[in-house]
């Protein structure tokens, strides 16, 4: 398990999130920011919808980076 805090994926807050697996940690997140934060969950909605591949591709890279350097949960 690994704990990743909101503000750790460039977020507003100090909530912290526990997910065993990268995509448990991706769905958290959204719902997270869909539930704290919705005006940014709108604003990047929109930008992911106009967003082109490679944009997504870095997004998504981001992510898994966060991911990768958080420290496994003891
Ligand atoms: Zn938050």
């Amino acid at each position: 398990m690994k704990t990743i805090t909101c503000a750790q994926f460039g977020g507003d807050c100090d909530h912290k999130m526990t997910a065993a697996t990268e995509k448990e940690m991706s769905d958290m997140a959204w719902k997270h920011v869909k539930e704290a934060h919705p005006e940014k969950f709108k604003m990047t909605q929109d930008m992911m919808k106009g967003a082109k591949p490679e944009q997504k591709a870095q997004s998504e890279a981001y992510f898994h980076k966060v991911w990768e350097a958080a420290p496994e949960d003891k």
